[in-house]
Protein backbone atom coordinates (compact mmCIF):
# COMPACT_ATOMS: atom_id res chain seq x y z
CA UNK A 1 0.00 0.00 0.00
CA UNK A 2 3.05 2.35 1.00
CA UNK A 3 4.52 1.75 -2.29
CA UNK A 4 1.23 2.48 -4.38
CA UNK A 5 1.33 6.15 -2.50
CA UNK A 6 4.39 6.69 -3.35
CA UNK A 7 4.39 6.58 -6.57
CA UNK A 8 1.82 9.58 -6.48
CA UNK A 9 4.68 11.95 -4.58
CA UNK A 10 4.28 14.12 -8.13
CA UNK A 11 0.91 13.39 -9.36
CA UNK A 12 -1.90 16.46 -9.34
CA UNK A 13 -4.81 15.42 -6.99
CA UNK A 14 -7.50 14.64 -9.44
CA UNK A 15 -11.05 13.24 -9.35
CA UNK A 16 -11.70 9.90 -11.69
CA UNK A 17 -14.33 12.74 -13.88
CA UNK A 18 -10.84 15.42 -14.10
CA UNK A 19 -11.77 17.95 -10.71
CA UNK A 20 -8.90 19.16 -9.49
CA UNK A 21 -8.18 19.53 -5.58
CA UNK A 22 -4.78 20.81 -4.00
CA UNK A 23 -3.73 18.75 -1.51
CA UNK A 24 -1.47 20.80 0.88
CA UNK A 25 0.07 20.63 4.45
CA UNK A 26 -0.07 21.96 7.76
CA UNK A 27 3.50 22.65 9.36
CA UNK A 28 4.96 24.17 13.01
CA UNK A 29 7.99 25.20 11.48
CA UNK A 30 10.37 25.13 8.68
CA UNK A 31 12.20 21.97 10.17
CA UNK A 32 8.89 19.65 8.69
CA UNK A 33 9.12 21.38 4.96
CA UNK A 34 11.47 17.86 4.81
CA UNK A 35 8.07 16.02 4.91
CA UNK A 36 5.88 17.83 2.86
CA UNK A 37 7.96 17.54 -0.07
CA UNK A 38 8.55 13.94 0.48
CA UNK A 39 5.08 13.55 0.96
CA UNK A 40 3.78 15.55 -1.78
CA UNK A 41 2.57 18.49 -0.52
CA UNK A 42 1.23 21.02 -3.51
CA UNK A 43 1.68 23.73 -0.97
CA UNK A 44 1.18 25.09 2.40
CA UNK A 45 -2.26 24.96 3.69
CA UNK A 46 -1.57 26.37 7.60
CA UNK A 47 1.71 27.24 9.12
CA UNK A 48 1.03 27.21 12.87
CA UNK A 49 3.66 30.86 13.52
CA UNK A 50 2.94 30.07 17.40
CA UNK A 51 6.11 27.82 18.02
CA UNK A 52 7.94 30.31 16.99
CA UNK A 53 7.09 32.27 20.01
CA UNK A 54 6.45 29.21 22.49
CA UNK A 55 9.18 27.27 24.82
CA UNK A 56 11.27 30.89 24.97
CA UNK A 57 11.11 33.74 27.32
CA UNK A 58 10.74 36.37 25.48
CA UNK A 59 8.56 37.61 21.91
CA UNK A 60 11.01 36.41 18.98
CA UNK A 61 12.87 39.13 16.67
CA UNK A 62 11.71 40.08 13.49
CA UNK A 63 14.81 39.40 12.37
CA UNK A 64 14.54 35.65 13.72
CA UNK A 65 10.92 35.12 12.33
CA UNK A 66 12.04 37.18 8.97
CA UNK A 67 14.40 34.02 8.55
CA UNK A 68 11.99 31.02 9.29
CA UNK A 69 9.39 32.36 6.80
CA UNK A 70 12.07 32.90 4.18
CA UNK A 71 12.86 29.38 4.58
CA UNK A 72 9.80 28.24 4.13
CA UNK A 73 9.33 30.55 1.36
CA UNK A 74 12.47 29.56 -0.36
CA UNK A 75 12.12 25.77 0.50
CA UNK A 76 8.39 25.46 -1.34
CA UNK A 77 9.88 26.56 -4.49
CA UNK A 78 7.05 29.34 -5.53
CA UNK A 79 4.33 26.82 -4.17
CA UNK A 80 1.48 28.30 -2.23
CA UNK A 81 2.30 29.12 1.19
CA UNK A 82 -0.61 30.17 3.79
CA UNK A 83 0.81 31.78 6.72
CA UNK A 84 -1.37 32.39 9.69
CA UNK A 85 -0.65 35.14 11.86
CA UNK A 86 -0.27 34.80 15.90
CA UNK A 87 -3.27 32.34 17.23
CA UNK A 88 -2.26 32.68 20.65
CA UNK A 89 -4.12 32.28 23.74
CA UNK A 90 -6.43 29.32 24.45
CA UNK A 91 -4.91 26.08 25.52
CA UNK A 92 -2.04 28.05 23.82
CA UNK A 93 -0.23 30.24 26.85
CA UNK A 94 2.90 32.58 26.39
CA UNK A 95 4.28 33.22 30.41
CA UNK A 96 6.12 36.00 29.13
CA UNK A 97 3.48 38.30 28.17
CA UNK A 98 1.91 37.98 31.58
CA UNK A 99 -1.67 38.00 30.27
CA UNK A 100 -4.17 38.32 32.87
CA UNK A 101 -5.79 34.64 33.65
CA UNK A 102 -9.37 33.82 32.14
CA UNK A 103 -12.02 32.51 33.30
CA UNK A 104 -12.76 31.06 29.10
CA UNK A 105 -9.77 30.99 27.56
CA UNK A 106 -10.68 29.69 24.70
CA UNK A 107 -14.02 32.02 24.52
CA UNK A 108 -11.42 35.06 25.94
CA UNK A 109 -8.52 37.64 24.68
CA UNK A 110 -7.10 34.96 22.03
CA UNK A 111 -5.88 35.21 18.30
CA UNK A 112 -6.89 38.15 16.04
CA UNK A 113 -7.95 39.65 19.43
CA UNK A 114 -5.03 39.86 21.39
CA UNK A 115 -2.88 40.62 18.29
CA UNK A 116 -5.40 43.71 17.71
CA UNK A 117 -4.78 44.93 21.19
CA UNK A 118 -1.21 44.42 21.56
CA UNK A 119 -0.26 45.60 18.07
CA UNK A 120 3.63 46.08 18.50
CA UNK A 121 3.01 42.17 18.58
CA UNK A 122 1.26 42.00 15.45
CA UNK A 123 3.66 44.76 13.50
CA UNK A 124 6.51 42.65 13.91
CA UNK A 125 5.09 39.42 12.93
CA UNK A 126 3.50 41.48 9.77
CA UNK A 127 6.81 43.16 9.03
CA UNK A 128 8.72 40.36 9.01
CA UNK A 129 6.27 38.15 6.75
CA UNK A 130 6.43 41.35 4.00
CA UNK A 131 9.91 41.53 4.14
CA UNK A 132 9.92 37.95 3.50
CA UNK A 133 7.34 37.59 0.60
CA UNK A 134 9.78 38.27 -2.34
CA UNK A 135 11.17 34.55 -1.66
CA UNK A 136 7.44 32.34 -2.65
CA UNK A 137 4.20 32.65 -3.02
CA UNK A 138 3.11 33.75 0.59
CA UNK A 139 -0.62 34.05 1.56
CA UNK A 140 -1.19 36.23 4.86
CA UNK A 141 -4.15 34.50 6.82
CA UNK A 142 -5.89 36.13 10.02
CA UNK A 143 -7.09 33.57 12.64
CA UNK A 144 -10.15 33.26 14.63
CA UNK A 145 -11.81 36.13 12.80
CA UNK A 146 -15.51 36.97 14.27
CA UNK A 147 -16.40 39.92 12.58
CA UNK A 148 -15.97 42.12 9.54
CA UNK A 149 -14.58 44.94 11.47
CA UNK A 150 -12.03 43.07 13.17
CA UNK A 151 -10.74 41.80 9.35
CA UNK A 152 -10.53 45.47 8.08
CA UNK A 153 -8.30 46.18 10.78
CA UNK A 154 -5.97 43.26 10.64
CA UNK A 155 -6.17 44.38 6.48
CA UNK A 156 -5.25 47.83 7.32
CA UNK A 157 -2.61 47.69 9.73
CA UNK A 158 -0.82 45.01 7.40
CA UNK A 159 -1.68 47.90 4.85
CA UNK A 160 0.32 50.57 6.85
CA UNK A 161 3.26 47.98 7.36
CA UNK A 162 3.46 47.40 3.53
CA UNK A 163 3.44 51.05 3.02
CA UNK A 164 5.92 51.95 5.68
CA UNK A 165 8.00 48.86 3.66
CA UNK A 166 8.19 50.07 0.54
CA UNK A 167 8.77 53.87 1.41
CA UNK A 168 11.72 52.38 2.63
CA UNK A 169 12.46 51.07 -0.76
CA UNK A 170 12.35 47.25 0.99
CA UNK A 171 10.89 44.90 -1.50
CA UNK A 172 7.07 43.29 -1.08
CA UNK A 173 5.85 40.86 -3.15
CA UNK A 174 3.23 42.72 -5.55
CA UNK A 175 0.53 40.28 -4.94
CA UNK A 176 0.17 38.43 -1.57
CA UNK A 177 -3.37 37.34 -0.74
CA UNK A 178 -4.82 37.99 2.74
CA UNK A 179 -7.56 35.63 4.16
CA UNK A 180 -9.21 34.44 7.18
CA UNK A 181 -9.67 31.22 8.96
CA UNK A 182 -13.63 30.42 9.94
CA UNK A 183 -13.43 28.89 12.96
CA UNK A 184 -16.25 30.70 14.49
CA UNK A 185 -19.83 30.38 13.78
CA UNK A 186 -20.75 34.23 13.41
CA UNK A 187 -18.60 34.15 10.40
CA UNK A 188 -19.77 30.64 8.62
CA UNK A 189 -22.88 32.42 8.87
CA UNK A 190 -22.03 36.10 7.07
CA UNK A 191 -19.59 34.27 5.09
CA UNK A 192 -20.82 35.98 2.37
CA UNK A 193 -20.53 39.62 3.20
CA UNK A 194 -16.84 38.38 4.48
CA UNK A 195 -16.03 36.85 0.60
CA UNK A 196 -16.46 40.15 -1.15
CA UNK A 197 -13.59 41.47 1.06
CA UNK A 198 -11.03 38.34 1.74
CA UNK A 199 -9.29 36.72 -0.92
CA UNK A 200 -9.81 33.13 0.57
CA UNK A 201 -11.02 31.14 3.59
CA UNK A 202 -9.44 28.64 5.15
CA UNK A 203 -12.26 26.61 7.79
CA UNK A 204 -10.65 25.62 10.79
CA UNK A 205 -12.85 22.38 11.86
CA UNK A 206 -10.95 21.86 14.54
CA UNK A 207 -12.22 24.99 15.84
CA UNK A 208 -15.54 25.76 14.67
CA UNK A 209 -16.86 22.40 15.30
CA UNK A 210 -15.99 23.13 18.92
CA UNK A 211 -17.91 26.72 19.09
CA UNK A 212 -20.65 24.87 17.15
CA UNK A 213 -21.61 22.62 19.07
CA UNK A 214 -20.27 24.04 22.42
CA UNK A 215 -18.03 21.10 22.99
CA UNK A 216 -14.52 21.96 24.55
CA UNK A 217 -12.13 19.89 21.83
CA UNK A 218 -9.62 18.91 24.72
CA UNK A 219 -12.47 17.29 27.00
CA UNK A 220 -13.16 13.64 26.89
CA UNK A 221 -16.32 13.40 28.66
CA UNK A 222 -17.99 15.74 26.03
CA UNK A 223 -16.04 13.93 23.27
CA UNK A 224 -19.21 12.21 21.43
CA UNK A 225 -20.10 15.99 20.51
CA UNK A 226 -17.48 16.93 18.55
CA UNK A 227 -19.14 15.60 15.44
CA UNK A 228 -17.13 16.30 12.36
CA UNK A 229 -20.02 14.59 10.18
CA UNK A 230 -23.27 16.61 12.36
CA UNK A 231 -25.31 18.18 9.24
CA UNK A 232 -24.91 21.33 11.41
CA UNK A 233 -21.12 21.22 10.24
CA UNK A 234 -21.37 20.30 7.06
CA UNK A 235 -24.29 23.41 6.07
CA UNK A 236 -21.41 25.88 7.81
CA UNK A 237 -18.92 24.44 5.55
CA UNK A 238 -21.44 24.23 2.30
CA UNK A 239 -22.20 28.04 3.13
CA UNK A 240 -18.43 29.39 3.24
CA UNK A 241 -17.36 27.39 0.08
CA UNK A 242 -20.58 28.85 -1.70
CA UNK A 243 -20.43 31.87 -0.71
CA UNK A 244 -16.57 32.11 -1.65
CA UNK A 245 -17.07 30.76 -5.17
CA UNK A 246 -20.07 33.66 -6.23
CA UNK A 247 -17.49 36.41 -5.19
CA UNK A 248 -14.69 34.01 -7.33
CA UNK A 249 -12.54 33.34 -4.59
CA UNK A 250 -11.33 29.77 -2.55
CA UNK A 251 -12.10 27.97 0.41
CA UNK A 252 -9.53 25.26 1.82
CA UNK A 253 -9.79 23.23 5.10
CA UNK A 254 -7.05 22.88 7.63
CA UNK A 255 -8.62 21.42 10.39
CA UNK A 256 -7.93 17.94 11.33
CA UNK A 257 -11.23 17.00 9.39
CA UNK A 258 -9.84 17.57 5.81
CA UNK A 259 -7.12 14.88 6.14
CA UNK A 260 -10.36 12.08 7.79
CA UNK A 261 -11.18 9.75 5.44
CA UNK A 262 -14.90 9.75 5.78
CA UNK A 263 -15.43 13.29 5.45
CA UNK A 264 -12.86 13.48 2.14
CA UNK A 265 -15.63 12.66 -0.13
CA UNK A 266 -18.24 15.19 1.54
CA UNK A 267 -15.84 17.69 1.56
CA UNK A 268 -15.09 16.97 -2.64
CA UNK A 269 -18.73 16.97 -3.03
CA UNK A 270 -18.91 20.64 -0.96
CA UNK A 271 -17.00 22.12 -3.42
CA UNK A 272 -14.07 22.78 -0.94
CA UNK A 273 -11.11 24.07 -3.16
CA UNK A 274 -7.81 23.03 -1.01
CA UNK A 275 -7.62 20.22 1.59
CA UNK A 276 -4.79 21.05 4.11
CA UNK A 277 -3.61 17.93 6.37
CA UNK A 278 -0.71 16.45 7.80
CA UNK A 279 2.24 15.72 5.95
CA UNK A 280 1.68 12.16 6.22
CA UNK A 281 -1.61 12.10 5.38
CA UNK A 282 -1.67 13.66 1.94
CA UNK A 283 -0.82 10.56 0.16
CA UNK A 284 -3.23 8.42 1.17
CA UNK A 285 -6.07 11.01 0.78
CA UNK A 286 -4.81 11.47 -2.81
CA UNK A 287 -5.15 7.49 -3.27
CA UNK A 288 -8.35 7.97 -2.23
CA UNK A 289 -9.50 11.31 -4.26
CA UNK A 290 -7.94 9.83 -7.52
CA UNK A 291 -10.42 6.84 -7.15
CA UNK A 292 -13.97 9.23 -6.35
CA UNK A 293 -16.37 11.23 -9.28
CA UNK A 294 -16.68 14.29 -7.76
CA UNK A 295 -20.27 14.04 -9.74
CA UNK A 296 -20.90 11.05 -7.41
CA UNK A 297 -19.45 13.25 -4.30
CA UNK A 298 -21.64 16.10 -5.14
CA UNK A 299 -25.04 14.14 -4.56
CA UNK A 300 -23.68 12.50 -2.00
CA UNK A 301 -23.04 15.76 -0.18
CA UNK A 302 -26.40 17.15 -0.59
CA UNK A 303 -28.15 14.05 0.64
CA UNK A 304 -25.82 14.26 3.87
CA UNK A 305 -26.82 18.20 3.97
CA UNK A 306 -30.74 16.96 4.00
CA UNK A 307 -29.75 14.28 7.19
CA UNK A 308 -30.49 14.41 11.11
CA UNK A 309 -27.79 13.06 12.51
CA UNK A 310 -23.80 12.31 11.99
CA UNK A 311 -24.63 9.01 12.04
CA UNK A 312 -26.42 8.60 9.27
CA UNK A 313 -24.04 10.53 7.44
CA UNK A 314 -21.17 8.27 8.24
CA UNK A 315 -23.70 5.69 6.87
CA UNK A 316 -24.20 7.14 3.72
CA UNK A 317 -20.71 7.75 3.57
CA UNK A 318 -19.91 4.29 3.93
CA UNK A 319 -22.01 2.82 1.25
CA UNK A 320 -21.04 5.44 -1.28
CA UNK A 321 -17.73 5.60 -1.53
CA UNK A 322 -15.61 2.68 -1.70
CA UNK A 323 -14.84 2.90 2.61
C1 LIG B 1 -8.53 24.80 13.64
O1 LIG B 1 -9.05 25.41 14.58
O2 LIG B 1 -9.14 23.96 12.95
C2 LIG B 1 -7.12 25.02 13.28
C3 LIG B 1 -6.59 24.52 12.19
O3 LIG B 1 -6.37 25.76 14.15
P1 LIG B 1 -5.75 25.19 15.50
O4 LIG B 1 -5.94 23.70 15.51
O5 LIG B 1 -4.33 25.62 15.47
O6 LIG B 1 -6.59 25.90 16.52
MG1 LIG C 1 -8.07 27.08 15.53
Amino acid sequence: QKAEWTKLVDEKTTTADGHHVELAANIGTPEDLEGVISNGGEGIGLYRTEFLYMGRNQLPTEEEQYEAYKKVLQGMSGKPVVVRTLDIGGDKELPYLNLPKEMNPFLGLRAIRLCLEEQDIFRTQLRALLRASSYGNLKIMFPMIATLDEFRQAKAILEEEKQELLNNNINVATTIEVGIMVEIPSTAILADQFAKEVDFFSIGTNDLIQYTMAADRMNERVAYLYQPYNPAILRLVKMVIDASHKEGKWTGMCGEMAGDEIAIPLLLGLGLDEFSMSATSILKARTQILKLNKSDMVELANEALQMSTAEDVVQAVMARSNL
